[in-house]
């Protein structure tokens, strides 16, 4: 097994434990910060969420009693631009997670150039044991409770894990009624009729096709010759199994919570979005494919891995068995740096989450754009302006990665870690 050296303490003393999501991004940023040879107050500022709320509610039940729910946002970095990431709803929600989550956002939206820093936030909930009503009122009381936090000018929430359009239209309609006049900017992944944008539900999945795309035309590699398996089949893995399929790939297998299918000749994705639709957003028990598990899928023979579940999927345990030459990280760290180690070892290709699946950020940022001008864009001209920004963006990766040596997450992280440090630089420390 490869280990790999413990991290600095964090200002309070404390340092996450191997293994968890907070762990690997401090990890990462340390890496990157020590190849880029940034001065350690530089290093120390970039390393730290900015701040931090907790805050614990009630919420009334269906059945009259009171039950107190958690949620949490992390602001990482406003030195970019407001802040901006995901809210999600889960059992394992924690702070830790959602700190890295939040660091990942600065990353990401730097490595797309977009003018925002990073946040994420959630509450801990299993939202499918919830009536709508129970849901819309732990929606509405979270959003009053982070008033302090969110804003249309200093921090945008969007959807995350569990967190879908009508979630982020009780944010918009909550936040209005606390100020008194409607305030779309204030979260994106809308509905259209809330002033959401064209485009946003399938941004994700979109980025994360073009980069494989790009990957297998680098590699001379036609898409209709491509095999792709999939975990995770919800809004970024549906989409992008979709697209793929769309282009002609062949996608051999799709696991998700409840397990998985596989069909040698591909699924036939239309119908198992519609019967994961019709079975509560699960794909298990298809009746076109054959039973797989989510260890059987992650070592599956097939061209392309697309990682679009959760973090920590593949580790120091599992990353041996993988055998697709590309993996695709749709999910936010779905991939350890032990297992890291390991698919390079292999000469596997990670395209890395934060170049990966910016795509969502990315029409998020022309969301709040449109929002704020209240002028809106035709879905073509979204999907153009997307595609050329991943497309560059996973260009500029790429030649950093050739150019300096390094593996593919290494360049990404250096290249924001570097345009946030300038950003730093030129503001100054205040006061
Ligand atoms: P989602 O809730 O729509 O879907 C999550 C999928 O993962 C579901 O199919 C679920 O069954 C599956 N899953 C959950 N836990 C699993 C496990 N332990 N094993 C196997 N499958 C599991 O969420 P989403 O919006 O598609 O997000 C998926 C990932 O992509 C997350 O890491 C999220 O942070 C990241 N992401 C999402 C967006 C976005 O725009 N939605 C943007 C960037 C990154």
């Amino acid at each position: 097994m490869t280990t790999l050296p413990q991290i600095a303490p964090l200002a309070d003393g404390t340092v996450p434990p191997h293994g968890s999501t907070y762990y690997s991004a401090l990890r990462q940023f340390d890496q990157a910060a020590a190849f880029l040879g940034l001065d350690p107050g530089t290093r120390a500022f970039l390393r730290h969420p900015r701040r931090e709320l907790t805050v614990n509610f009630p919420v009334l039940m269906d059945d009259g009693s009171l039950r107190m729910f958690t949620g949490i946002r992390v602001h990482h970095s406003t030195i970019r631009g407001p802040s901006k990431g995901g809210i999600r709803f889960h059992p394992q929600v924690d702070l830790n997670d959602v700190r890295a989550l939040a660091m990942w956002m600065t990353w990401k939206c730097a490595v797309v150039n977009i003018p925002y820093g990073g946040a994420k936030g959630g509450v801990v909930v299993d939202p499918a044991l919830l009536s709508e009503r129970e849901l819309c009122a732990l929606t509405r009381r979270y959003t009053t409770e982070m008033m302090l936090m969110f804003g249309p000018e200093s921090d945008i929430p969007a959807p995350d894990v569990n967190t879908n359009p009508q979630v982020m239209a009780w944010i918009m309609d909550t936040y209005s009624m606390q100020k008194g006049y409607s305030v779309p900017a204030v979260v994106t992944g809308k509905p259209l009729e809330v002033g959401g944008s064209l485009g946003r539900l399938e941004a994700t999945g979109r980025g994360v096709t073009c980069c494989i795309l790009e990957a297998l035309r680098a590699r001379k590699q036609r898409v209709q010759d491509t095999t792709v398996a999939v975990q995770g089949f919800g809004n970024v893995g549906s989409v992008a199994a979709a697209l793929l399929a769309e282009r002609g790939a062949k996608i051999v297998a799709v696991a998700d919570i409840s397990g998985g299918v596989t069909r040698a000749t591909g699924l036939d994705i239309p119908a198992l979005k519609a019967y994961a639709r019709a079975h509560g957003q699960r794909v298990a028990g298809f009746p076109g494919g054959d039973a797989l598990t989510n260890a059987e899928l992650l070592a599956f023979d097939a061209d392309v891995l697309v990682l679009a579940a959760m973090e920590n999927q593949v580790h120091d345990a599992n990353a041996q068995a993988v055998r697709a030459r590309i993996i695709a990280e749709g999910a936010n760290g779905p991939t350890t740096p032990d297992a890291d180690v390991i698919l390079e070892e292999n000469d596997c290709l990670v395209i890395p989450d934060i170049l990966c699946n910016a795509g969502g950020v990315t029409v998020s940022y022309f969301e709040w754009v449109q929002g704020l001008q209240a002028h809106f864009w035709s879905e073509e001209e979204i999907n153009h302006r997307l595609e050329r920004i991943m497309t560059d963006a996973y260009a500029e990766v790429m030649d950093e990665a050739r150019r300096r040596r390094i593996a593919p997450r290494m360049a990404a992280q250096t290249l924001a870690i570097n345009r946030v440090a300038a950003a730093a630089k030129l503001r100054g420390i205040y006061p």
